[in-house]
């Protein structure tokens, strides 16, 4: 029996990879999601979302359930449980994507396998973040929740810096705990930073030099242990929550010498459209160089990606222009 060739195959049944499927599938485009696990990825992990529009709170799962019955309504098929382990483009443009056992085959690939936040590896981190009991990698997500009260923020690059900031809005106090002396931040976001500490009225504190041990309380986060890596002194800080924000790492592994991967292992693609270098090979959603990654923009992310496919299902040249030449769907 001839192998089936799907229009377009989607890796990672997380919010881009649904919302990439629910326009292709409407779009009556024979779909095909591939999810190692079940869909939803990992905002599965929360059940309190306030920031997706249209929805003023709703769980994790409750709206991934809705996602998935919107999918399903439009024809697209899933195969759940299967781990996508190498993909190749073959001499007539078919894109060969290879699970545990099984191989399909697709005129265009929508790669989202997202990213997973890199862990501090202490006692009580696991436990208090499965029990959503005061351990968050996403200020943007989890800050209003923790209004005044007091947080630490782990780490002292871009993000950390920036979601500190965040969080000093909503938390009575901030302790920044970072391992070095110096941020490794910008320098207008580390000025920004030291104003704001060296304020008279300041929330935020910093603990320089030191690194987290382990995070302790009863039943939620009462206090966090921490070292520091010069003198070897130790001590508790009382907070109600710990944010930490050392770093996300990308699901990218399987596509190493398939598309093009940033130093830090992120899809190389071309902001406007989503393109890499393989064509007809679409990045969408966290696993992306340059994502935001928040739920709304994973989403959109798909719905540009499977856009664009549309395109290059039409006129495979379009993948040769340059964004600036490359029509987009207005001028259609
Ligand atoms: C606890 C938590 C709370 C959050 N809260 C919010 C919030 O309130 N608001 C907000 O905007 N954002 C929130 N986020 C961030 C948001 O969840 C992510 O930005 C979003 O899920 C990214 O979607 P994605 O589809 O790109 O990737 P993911 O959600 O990571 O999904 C990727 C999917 O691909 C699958 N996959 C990976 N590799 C393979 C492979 N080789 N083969 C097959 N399948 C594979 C994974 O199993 C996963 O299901 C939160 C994240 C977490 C962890």
């Amino acid at each position: 029996m001839e192998t089936k060739i799907y229009d377009s195959i989607i890796i990672g049944a997380g919010p881009a990879g649904l919302g990439a499927a629910l326009y292709t599938s409407r779009d009556r485009l024979s779909t095909l999601i591939i999810e190692k696990f079940f869909p939803g990825g990992q905002i599965n992990n929360t059940d309190r979302i306030e920031n997706y529009p249209g929805y003023e709170t709703i769980s994790g799962p409750g709206l991934i359930e809705k996602m998935v019955n919107q999918v399903n309504s439009f024809g697209a098929e899933m195969k759940m449980g299967s781990e996508v382990t190498s993909l190749k483009r073959l001499d007539d443009g078919t894109i060969e994507i290879t699970c545990d056992e099984d191989v399909y085959l697709g005129k265009s690939v929508i790669l989202s396998p997202g990213s997973s936040y890199r862990k501090l590896g202490v006692p009580g981190e696991d436990e208090f973040r499965n029990a959503g009991a005061g351990v968050s990698y996403c200020g943007t997500c989890d800050a209003p929740f923790f209004r005044d009260r007091k947080v630490v923020s782990v780490g002292g690059g871009n993000t950390a810096v920036e979601e500190a900031l965040h969080l000093a809005k909503f938390a009575s106090h901030v302790t920044i705990i970072h391992r070095r002396q110096e941020f490794r931040a910008t320098p207008v976001l580390t000025e920004e930073l030291m104003e704001k500490v060296n304020a008279a009225d300041s929330n935020i504190s910093l603990q320089l030099d030191s690194v987290v041990t382990a995070i302790e309380g009863e039943g939620k986060v009462q206090s966090v242990h921490v070292k520091n890596v010069q003198t070897g002194a130790e001590e508790d800080i009382t907070c109600d929550g710990a944010f930490i924000f050392i770093g996300m790492v990308p699901n990218t592994h399987f596509l190493d010498g398939f598309v093009e991967l940033t130093e830090t292992g992120f899809i190389k693609c071309d902001h406007s459209y989503l393109r890499t270098a393989v064509p007809g090979v679409f990045a969408a959603g966290d696993c992306r160089d340059g994502a935001a990654m928040q739920l709304a923009t994973a989403v959109a992310d798909g719905v540009v990606a499977a856009m664009m496919l549309k395109q290059y299902l039409r006129d495979p040249e379009w993948w040769h222009k340059p964004a600036e030449d490359a029509l987009t769907p207005g001028q259609w």
